[in-house]
């Protein structure tokens, strides 16, 4: 059988650390869409046509080394404003989110456009200084020299780039469980995620 969770938020807000720990409590396959978007910024870093690096993307392509770089995020948000690059990646997607045992995605458009049928939506946010903080530690733990300020204003940009474009703009899906994570810890956060998904069960 199949249950959808649909996971959803800006930069840093705490989706992915959420989708890990509530899939591996329930046993549920995760997909991390950013990835998809980042391979694809990450082929045109490298002189890829963006249509094409979507459509040929393969799954190797997810494993590559440096996806989580400040370079490859803003290479993901410009690709991922072109319809036909979102319109590539989304029977991948929909297939995943509909396989048996069921699966949590994150991402920007899972509740909206994705899967606007998941058993459960949630919108996870978190104030912009705070999820600047939270990536600068990352970034920093990862051997990058960028300041705090210079990691928030990256934040905003992509903010302002995610939520403004025409096509499956970044915003809460109706009915979606909105978790700001600005005050809670990871825990806690967690477990309003797995109390919303139990309640769904
Ligand atoms: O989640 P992550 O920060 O890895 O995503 C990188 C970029 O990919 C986002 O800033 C966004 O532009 C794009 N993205 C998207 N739709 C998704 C997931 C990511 O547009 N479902």
């Amino acid at each position: 059988m199949s249950f959808a969770v649909a996971i959803d938020g800006p930069a840093a807000a705490g989706k992915g650390t959420i989708s890990r720990a509530v899939a591996a409590h329930f046993g549920f396959a995760h997909l991390d869409t950013g990835l998809l978007y980042r391979a694809v910024g990450a082929k045109v870093l490298e002189g890829a046509d963006a249509i094409e690096a979507a459509e040929g993307l393969r799954a190797e392509d997810l494993q590559a080394g440096h996806l989580r770089t400040a370079e490859v995020a803003q290479a993901a948000s410009k690709v991922a404003v072109i319809p036909e690059v979102r319109a590539a990646l989304v029977d991948f997607q929909r297939a995943f989110a509909r396989r048996d045992g069921g699966a949590v995605l994150d991402g920007r458009d899972i509740g909206t456009v994705i899967c606007p049928d998941a058993e459960v939506k949630i919108f996870v946010t978190a104030s912009p200084e705070v999820r600047a903080k939270r990536r600068f530690l990352e970034l920093r733990a990862a051997g990058s020299t960028m300041s705090l300020d210079e990691v928030l204003a990256d934040v905003l940009a992509r903010d302002a780039r995610d939520s403004e474009r025409a096509t499956a703009p970044m915003k809460p899906a109706e009915g979606a469980l909105i978790l700001d994570t600005s005050e809670l810890t990871i825990d806690e956060a967690v477990a309003v995620a797995t109390k919303a998904i139990a309640a769904r069960r």
